[in-house]
This record gives C-alpha cells, sequence and structure tokens, in this order.
C-alpha cells in the first residue's frame, strides 16, 4: 500500500491527547425510497446522497470533533470515494499519514435504501477494508506508540483486529474496542487485551448468547464478559443510556432527556467522545458523562457524521 499526505493536528489544532482509530472508512450511498424494494423489484427513489461513513471513520471524527489530536490507521481504494474520505478526514484535522491505499481493492461502500418509516436496509462491501493487514499495524507500530488511546472495531479483517489490540496492550496504550457490527463471540484472548469493551444491546448479546431487553440483563451479561476477561465493559443502552460493569461495580447511567431526530452514529459518537475524554486524562464517571452528551445531540440531528458535536456544542449543552 501507498500512504497518503501527512499531517500533524496536534499542533494545527491545540487538541489535547491522542486517539489513534484503527478500523474500516466507507462510502456511505443513501437513496431515500417510498419503501424497502422486495426480490427483484425496480423501484424508483426520491433521493440520493453520498456520505462519508464506517465505524471507524466516524469514530476518528467524533474524537477529533471532541477535543482529541487523532489518527487514523485504514485502508481505501485507488479510488475518487477513497480520495474524498481521506479529504474529508483531513478536513477534520485527521492524520492521515497511515492511511494506506490499496492498489486492487475498491474503497469500501455501504449501499443504504431508507423508506419512508425510516426503516432502513444495508449491503456493505468491505473492499480496501479487507486489505489492511497486521503487516500495516506493525508498519505504523510509532504511530500507536504516540496514542493515549487507541480504538479498534470489527470492520477490517480479524486478524489485523487482533494485532492492533495486541500492539496497544503492549505498548501500554488504553485500548477500546468496539466489537461491532455483531459477528458473535469474539476470540476469549482479545478480551484481556482491552480496557473498555463497548457493545451496543444486539452486540453484547451476540457476544454472551444472553438477551438483553432491560438494565438488568445488561448487567448479567456485562458481568459474563467481565468472567470471561473484559475489564471495563460499557454496554450502550440507546435511549436508556449505559451499563457500565467496572473494577468499581456495575451501575446504570441513564441518558440526558432529549427529543431524537437520527440515531444513526450514536453508537460512533459515545466512543470517540470517550475516547478523547480518556485521552485528555479525564476520570471515567468524566469521560462516561461527557460522551454521553455528546451522543445525545447527535440523535438530535439528522445523518452520521454531520450529527457529531463540537466540543464547544457538549460543554454548552452540559451547563
Ligand atoms: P448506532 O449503531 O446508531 O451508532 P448504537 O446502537 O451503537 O448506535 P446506541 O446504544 O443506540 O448505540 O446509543 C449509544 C449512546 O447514545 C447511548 O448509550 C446513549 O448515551 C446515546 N443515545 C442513543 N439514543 C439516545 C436517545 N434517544 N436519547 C439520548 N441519548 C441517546
Amino acid at each position: 500500500m501507498t500512504q497518503c499526505s501527512t499531517q500533524h493536528p496536534d499542533t494545527a489544532t491545540g487538541a489535547q491527547g491522542r486517539v489513534v482509530v484503527v478500523g474500516s472508512l466507507n462510502m456511505d450511498l443513501v437513496a431515500r425510497v417510498p419503501r424497502l424494494p422486495v426480490a427483484g423489484e425496480t423501484l424508483a427513489g426520491y433521493t440520493f446522497t453520498q456520505v462519508a461513513g464506517g465505524k471507524g471513520g466516524n469514530q476518528a471524527v467524533a474524537a477529533a470533533r471532541l477535543g482529541a489530536g487523532v489518527a487514523m490507521i485504514g485502508c481505501i481504494g485507488r479510488d475518487a470515494n477513497g480520495a474524498s474520505l481521506r479529504a474529508g478526514l483531513l478536513a477534520e484535522g485527521i492524520d492521515c499519514a497511515a492511511l494506506g491505499e490499496s492498489a486492487s481493492a475498491a474503497t469500501g461502500v455501504a449501499l443504504i435504501v431508507v423508506d419512508e418509516a425510516g426503516r432502513n436496509s444495508i449491503v456493505i462491501v468491505a473492499g480496501s477494508n479487507g486489505a489492511l493487514t497486521p503487516e500495516d499495524i506493525a508498519r505504523h507500530e510509532a504511530l500507536l506508540g504516540s496514542a493515549d488511546v487507541v480504538v479498534c472495531q470489527l470492520e477490517t479483517p480479524p486478524e489485523t483486529v487482533a494485532a492492533a489490540l495486541a500492539a496497544g496492550r503492549r505498548l501500554n496504550k488504553t485500548v477500546i474496542l468496539n466489537p461491532a457490527p455483531a459477528t458473535g463471540p469474539v476470540p476469549r484472548e482479545w478480551l484481556a487485551l482491552v480496557d473498555y469493551l463497548i457493545p451496543n444491546e444486539v452486540e453484547a448479546a451476540a457476544l454472551t448468547g444472553l438477551p438483553i431487553g432491560s438494565p438488568q440483563e445488561a448487567a448479567a451479561a456485562a458481568a459474563a464478559l467481565r468472567e470471561q476477561g473484559a475489564r471495563n465493559v460499557l454496554i450502550t443502552l440507546g435511549a436508556a443510556g449505559i451499563l457500565a460493569a467496572t473494577e468499581d461495580g456495575t451501575m446504570h447511567l441513564p441518558a440526558p432527556k432529549v427529543t431524537a431526530v437520527d440515531t444513526t452514529a450514536a453508537g460512533d459518537t459515545f466512543i470517540g467522545a470517550f475516547a478523547a475524554e480518556l485521552a485528555r486524562r479525564s476520570s471515567f464517571d468524566t469521560a462516561v458523562r461527557f460522551a454521553q452528551h455528546a451522543a445525545a445531540i447527535s440523535v438530535t440531528r439528522a445523518g452520521a457524521q454531520p450529527s457529531i458535536p463540537t466540543r464547544h456544542e457538549v460543554q454548552a449543552f452540559a451547563v
């Protein structure tokens, strides 16, 4: 893979603390339709929009807007979508020195149709995200070494996630794993590499095989994950907030009450904000509260990345 240009956002933006995100970048191709099409049907859509997405990209943008210096380790294709995603990250002040380009795979895409009731149907083609390798992680060890917090998800190959988690642990960084999308249990040895495991309800159910319909059931799932070796588990419960199980105990932390318009990327906003705040050396309680405020603002706005607030907006919300 070749690399894109280098930028050093920390000096440019005055950000405090450094977050390195290892993960996916997708171009989201979104069509608004009257209803979801059935097999074999051709349907006329109302509108089409093309927006930057991918859990890695969303979390990197969230951490950057919320005050961290951010670098992204990922892989785009040599195509217009890749160029657009890279330009978007650079515009957020994100360091793209470790953003590689695959010569053979197209940039990842998500094909999304949304009907009038807000229901969606999504096809993700990983493309170049699948070309991010453990060798890339090894090549960028110095970058990982510069981080306060390392954040991973599951939209890149499992061996790459494993390498990133292991490097983060070895380098004594705070390691966050967002085990998304839900794919079932993750290897047990990963859990011991992670400081904060942050699944949503569906992902926590997939990880444990336990049903999660209430904070009490989330507490049982979090306890099971801690028994398997996870140090701290935060299960996001949508409008019901967070179930946190840490060495200090298990707490249900309700979300601020807001009028939700679109919850897309609420989880990514929470994770990016939490990582940014931990990178500033804030306490766990402060970081969770800040991330809940950031995520609550994001659900009051439409879209994924456009809905992610800035640090100033969160500080104003919290007053
Ligand atoms: P997505 O996949 O849409 O990014 P998610 O399923 O990963 O979201 P959620 O559990 O829905 O994540 O939400 C993450 C966090 O965002 C919640 O823990 C909560 O703090 C906040 N949040 C989500 N929905 C609401 C809401 N309706 N009101 C207030 N806060 C919310």
